[in-house]
């Protein structure tokens, strides 16, 4: 008799819950952080081109020389750093964890972040520690001061901006923690685009700081292209791990050819956060929200006065808008819900669909 599943898999496999992608077929879709506007018509035009020409039954470059070179360009990589593609950040959180995974090792981060973090450190089998950051989503720095002294991670992975509070930390507080680590700190930028802050031009003084971005918050999230920038020690080390031709060729070519017209994502980013600033204080004007201040592409605000944000999530749903409910996930996240800005349309209608729920229930 062949054996059962709960009898080979790992039992920490076995009590995950898979990541959930909610359908979105027909929603106004404002819940994955995605760049809601498309490349202009003359740059589609190029890339329809492109992939009509690409040789899509060869192997891609394995090393995407092409690719980095205009990487290191448009993200200013510092001279002397080393770069590592992976199929979206994702993938390079994974190479990570799976590197320092050394028997007993600790993967850290604070809570609430981004839930990869922890389920990729279960996945890997290191041992995860969470530290809570502040009521008001700050970086409580004395008490992960305190958790590296105690778990002496080997890896820890700061989102800056965080997300799903969508902040950015204190950098004299991360640069604490960067002094403090034993291992590796990783700042994870998903959110640059839409920050005005980045640990790049410090890569060079750390030795122990990694550097993550990736492309998919700015406008290419289909195409899945995640950047890993550090010195080359650690860097020579992680290639050892990058599964060959991780990067395809359609996403080499077309991410390399949109580099090239690096002002069309600049400019949508900036239409973004333009938006952002109105929705947030459309949002705050409403009674019963308390809304946080974000540098990402999303806003994170708190229901209250009588409203659940469960409650809230399905009746926005019911109106055909998906954003994320956050309430559950963690203790600091009470009623508190999570809206990615999308184009004005889409923000007025989530905006109309939100009031129209809360006046449901006074009725
Ligand atoms: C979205 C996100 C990622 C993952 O992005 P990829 O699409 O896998 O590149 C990584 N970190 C944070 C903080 C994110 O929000």
């Amino acid at each position: 008799m062949p054996s059962r599943p709960d009898q080979l898999i790992r039992p920490e496999i076995l009590a995950l819950s898979a990541y959930h992608v909610p359908p979105a077929k027909g929603m106004v879709k404002l819940d994955a952080m995605e760049n809601p506007y498309s490349l202009p018509a003359p740059l589609r035009e190029e890339i329809a081109q492109l992939a009509a020409d690409a040789p899509i039954n060869r192997y891609p470059d394995p090393n995407a020389a092409s690719l980095k070179a205009a990487l290191r360009e448009a993200l200013a990589i510092p001279d002397g750093m080393e770069i590592m593609l992976g199929n979206g950040s994702d993938e390079i959180i994974q190479i990570i964890a799976l590197a320092f995974a050394r028997p007993g090792a600790a993967l850290m981060s604070v809570e609430p972040a981004f839930v990869m973090f922890r389920m990729i450190a279960t996945f890997t089998g290191m041992r995860y520690a969470g530290v809570p950051l502040n009521p008001d989503f700050s970086l409580d720095v004395d008490a992960v001061l305190a958790a590296i002294a105690r778990h002496q991670p080997a890896v820890i992975f700061i989102a800056y901006p965080n997300n799903p509070t969508g902040n950015l930390f204190d950098a004299a507080g991360i640069s604490r923690i960067i002094d403090a680590a034993p291992g590796v700190v990783v700042v994870d930028e998903a959110y640059h685009a839409f920050a005005d802050a980045s640990f790049m031009s410090t890569l060079a003084k750390y030795p122990n700081l990694l550097l993550m971005r990736t492309l998919s918050k700015s406008g290419l999230a289909g195409l899945r292209l995640g950047l890993l920038a550090g010195r080359p020690e650690w860097l020579i080390q992680l290639e050892k791990l990058r599964l060959p031709y991780n990067v395809g060729i359609t996403t080499q070519l077309i991410t390399e050819k949109v580099l090239q017209h690096g002002d069309v994502l600049l400019q949508q980013a900036a239409a973004i956060k333009i938006e952002r600033a109105v929705m947030s204080e459309r949002l705050a004007a409403l009674n019963g929200i308390e809304v946080f201040p974000t540098d990402a592409n999303f806003i994170l605000f708190r229901v209250n006065r009588g409203n659940s944000a469960a409650q809230v999530f399905q009746r926005l749903k019911a109106r055909g808008i998906l954003i994320k409910n956050l309430d559950g996930s963690h203790p600091l996240l009470k009623n508190c819900l999570r809206v990615t800005v999308g184009t004005p349309s889409e923000n007025t209608q989530f905006l109309e669909a939100l009031q129209a729920s809360f006046n449901h229930q006074n009725h």
